[in-house]
């Protein structure tokens, strides 16, 4: 693989542990279920609880698709989702995005009881990643850690750039990593308008990229020596390609991630692993 981070190989070791401990909890007559919300229909949903219910089945997990209509009020949508909370042969619960207009995703997510939120999104998960406690983290902030875990960097005191401020990867992946005292820049929209997205990039021991624009990022940029994780994809033409210019930057960088096969499916993989981390937890209540 030359200097490529093989997400689909990190996404398999982790695959073999959860499938180790679904085993276990099954002897112990617990078997996780994963309830997946959705609200109105939507497409590219449908593809990835497709995936979902694919992926949980092959682990041993139940999956369970719950279609609401659209037209539901925001107040039922709690109620719904306390009964799932209630519900003791449930384990997780997911709740797909987009809602339709009108209903608050973040009072929705806070509903979600902490324990089977193994998407990481209950303000109360959040808040146990700024402890530098992580229970459960959001899937694609946890694959970033864990792959960059893989290379065996030691992190103290590195400088980590990271491109992208949403509440589901840059943020947590920030706070992730300062809890391991690197020293991590957030970089934004704001940065890029200011001018300042290019300093902040070459001084990178460590880059992530998490924003959703093709190429965004120049491999010229690149420091030489450096890890670079990129979490964007976009379709171009008939082609999946991050926000780093792959071609160059992987001649600079020591270690790199692909897109496709790269952060994909390892958060694919994080996902099974909080589902069964859910399952621990009610087992301890
Ligand atoms: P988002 O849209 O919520 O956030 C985008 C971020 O990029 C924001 O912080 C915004 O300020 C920043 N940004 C926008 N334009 C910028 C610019 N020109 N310069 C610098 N920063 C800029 O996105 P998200 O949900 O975090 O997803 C980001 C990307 O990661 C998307 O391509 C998404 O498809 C991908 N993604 C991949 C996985 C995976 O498993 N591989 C999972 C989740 C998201």
């Amino acid at each position: 693989m030359g200097n490529l981070i093989d997400g689909k190989a990190i996404a398999e070791k982790i695959r073999e542990e959860v499938n180790k401990e679904i085993e276990e909890l099954k002897a112990e007559g617990i078997t996780p279920k994963l309830v997946a919300v959705q609200v109105g229909e939507d497409p590219a949903s449908a593809v990835y609880t497709n995936q979902q219910k694919k992926n949980c089945e092959k682990a041993g997990i139940v999956y369970e698709l719950k279609n609401i209509s659209s037209d539901i009020t925001e107040g039922h949508l709690m109620a719904e989702i306390e009964k799932l909370n209630n519900d003791k042969s449930i384990t997780g619960i997911i709740l797909q995005l987009p809602l339709p207009q009108g209903i608050d995703v973040k009072k929705i997510q806070a509903t979600i009881l902490p324990e089977k939120d193994v998407e990481g999104v209950n303000p109360a998960n959040m808040g146990w990643i700024v402890y530098g406690m992580p229970h459960l983290a959001p899937c694609t902030a946890l694959a970033v850690k864990e792959i960059i875990d893989s290379t065996e960097v030691n992190l103290y005191g590195k400088d980590v750039v990271m491109v992208g401020h949403s509440d589901i990867v840059g943020k947590p992946v920030a706070l992730l990593l300062v809890s391991q005292f690197a020293t991590v820049s957030i970089c934004h929209i704001g940065t890029s308008e200011a001018g300042m997205l290019e300093d902040y990039v070459r001084r990178a021991d460590i880059l992530i990229v998490a924003v959703g624009k093709a190429n965004l990022i120049p491999g010229s940029w690149i420091k030489e020596g450096a890890i670079v994780v990129d979490v964007g994809i976009n379709r171009v033409g008939d082609k999946i390609v991050g926000d780093v210019e792959f071609e160059t930057a992987k001649e600079r960088a020591s270690l790199i991630t692909p897109v496709p096969g790269g952060v994909g499916p390892v958060t694919t993989a994080i996902l099974l692993r909080n589902v069964v981390r859910a399952a621990k937890w009610a087992k301890k209540q």
